[in-house]
């Protein structure tokens, strides 16, 4: 949900925004019997979020793989459902057929559709496996992050204050890079962008205090991430303050005003030690 300027063109996306690019448009010529020409449909990038790129695994500079974007070269007229010729890198130019690229994603599917929605490990196993080869802001990719943020820190065996410093990080890596595909795909106010934050924001808070106790970081750089945090927490209750009564979505809003006296209560505390 977002401000809409007068006189912009309302646009609907009919078959769930986050999907992929194929799957998006396979969906609407079935169902709807139209190719898009959207936009994001028209941009190789989808504006950006990256929501069907796949990495580069040509040779870089230095022995390493390049890593540059894989993106579909498109026929500009978008009017069939096969408007993808090949593929191409955006750093080294080099190319890869669409059916590469096809057979990598029903390899991904395949790889989520077999593993239990609970299965931690299972679930980063697949970041392992194709993480070098997709963009980490990848729909499916997205889809595995998005599964992990709301195990970890929940799931028996994996609360906050059990997890390692290196997996709290990663779970906030996790909400970052789908926050930044959120960013442009489904910008302003939205559930999904609301339970994300709270779930980052929770990692964050744990992350801080293990830093603090290990002193890692100094009582100032503690007190300096605080105004980050309060911001995270006005923001996860603009984002979810319409949520119905009794959901889990009210229930995070009612730990977030909590949280947030915490937070200025800690700010206090800290401003009182030597
Ligand atoms: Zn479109
Ligand atoms: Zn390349």
């Amino acid at each position: 949900m977002t401000a809409i300027p007068a006189g912009q063109e309302v646009t609907l996306h009919y078959s769930g925004g986050l999907k992929g690019r194929w799957e998006r448009r396979k969906i609407l010529w079935e169902g709807w019997c139209f190719a898009c020409q959207c936009l994001r449909c028209k941009s190789p990038s989808e504006l950006g979020s990256h929501f069907s790129t796949l990495i580069c695994g040509g040779p870089g500079g230095d022995g390493s793989n390049c890593r540059g974007n894989l993106l579909p070269n498109l026929d500009p007229n978008l009017t069939t459902l096969n408007d993808v010729t090949d593929y191409e890198c955006d750093f080294c130019h080099s190319k890869a057929d669409g059916t590469t690229v096809q057979k990598l994603e029903d390899q991904l599917t395949k790889a989520i559709e077999s593993t239990f929605t609970d299965d931690i490990e299972g679930l980063e196993s697949i970041l392992d496996q194709f993480g070098s080869k997709f963009h980490p802001q990848h729909y499916l990719i997205s889809i595995v992050k998005w599964l992990l943020v709301n195990l970890l820190g929940r799931k028996p065996g994996f609360a906050n204050s059990q997890m390692s410093r290196a997996r709290l990080e990663g779970k906030i890596k996790y909400c970052q890079d789908y926050l930044n595909a959120l960013d442009i795909i489904d910008p302003g106010i939205s559930h999904n962008r609301g339970r994300t934050l709270w779930e980052m924001y929770s990692a964050c808070v744990f992350q801080s205090q293990i830093d603090f106790q290990n002193q890692t970081i100094s009582k100032k750089g503690f007190q300096d991430s605080l105004p980050n945090l309060r911001q995270i927490l006005l923001e996860v209750q603009r984002c979810l303050r319409f949520s119905e009564g009794g959901s889990f979505e009210a229930k995070i809003v009612e730990l977030s005003q909590k949280a947030l006296i915490s937070v200025d209560e800690i700010n206090k505390f800290l401003d009182m030690m030597p």
